[in-house]
C-alpha cells in the first residue's frame, strides 16, 4: 500500500468512518476488546511497517519520564541535552518531538533506537489494547496516518 493510495482510501471513506465511529462512541459495545484484537493480530501479519512508517515519519509520540531516562542513557548522553536536542513541550504540556519525521527513523524506515524507543512508539497503533471503547477517538484519527488501522475499521464495519 502506498502511501498517497491510502490518503485517497481515506477521503473517500471519511464520511463512511465519521458516522460508524460516531455510533460506536455512543454505543461503546461490550465486544469490541473481542472483535478488533484477532482483526489487528491478522491484518498486522500481514503488514510490512517498514514499507510504510507513515507513523514515525508524520507524528510524534509521547516521550515519558522514563522514555527520556532510557533513551539518553542508551545515546550516552544526560536527559537534559536529549531533551534540549531533540524534544518540546506541546500544548497539553507532553515532551513530542520537536519535528516530524522522527529524528531516530533511518532512510531504510529502521529505527535507530528500536531497543530503546518510547513506550507510546511500542503500543502504537493501540488496537491491541484492552478498552478499545475508551481510545476510540484515537483509533479514528490513526485512520489518517495508518494503513493497517485503516484496514482494522473497515474490518471492524463488517462485524458490527
Ligand atoms: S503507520 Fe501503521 S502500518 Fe505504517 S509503519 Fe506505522 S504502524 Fe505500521
Ligand atoms: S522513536 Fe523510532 S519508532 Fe518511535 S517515532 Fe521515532 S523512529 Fe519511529
Amino acid at each position: 500500500m502506498d502511501l498517497f493510495h491510502h490518503k485517497q482510501r481515506v477521503e473517500k471513506k471519511r464520511k463512511e468512518n465519521s458516522v460508524f465511529f460516531k455510533r460506536l462512541k455512543k454505543e461503546k459495545p461490550k465486544v469490541l476488546d473481542k472483535l478488533i484484537h484477532p482483526i489487528h493480530e491478522d491484518v498486522f501479519a500481514n503488514t510490512d511497517c517498514l514499507k510504510c512508517a507513515n507513523c514515525c515519519k508524520t507524528t510524534s509520540p509521547l516521550f515519558t519520564d522514563k522514555d527520556i531516562q532510557r533513551i539518553s542513557r542508551y545515546l550516552k548522553i544526560r536527559p537534559s541535552e536529549f531533551v534540549d536536542r531533540y524534544l518540546r513541550i506541546d500544548e497539553d504540556s507532553d515532551y513530542v518531538l520537536q519535528s516530524v519525521p522522527c529524528f531516530f527513523l533511518s532512510e531504510d524506515n529502521y529505527c535507530s533506537i528500536y531497543e530503546v524507543r518510547p513506550k507510546a512508539c511500542k503500543e502504537y497503533p493501540h488496537t491491541d489494547r484492552i478498552k478499545q471503547y475508551q481510545l476510540l477517538k484515537l483509533t479514528e484519527k490513526n485512520i489518517n496516518i495508518c494503513p493497517a488501522v485503516f484496514e482494522i475499521a473497515e474490518r471492524l464495519k463488517l462485524e458490527l
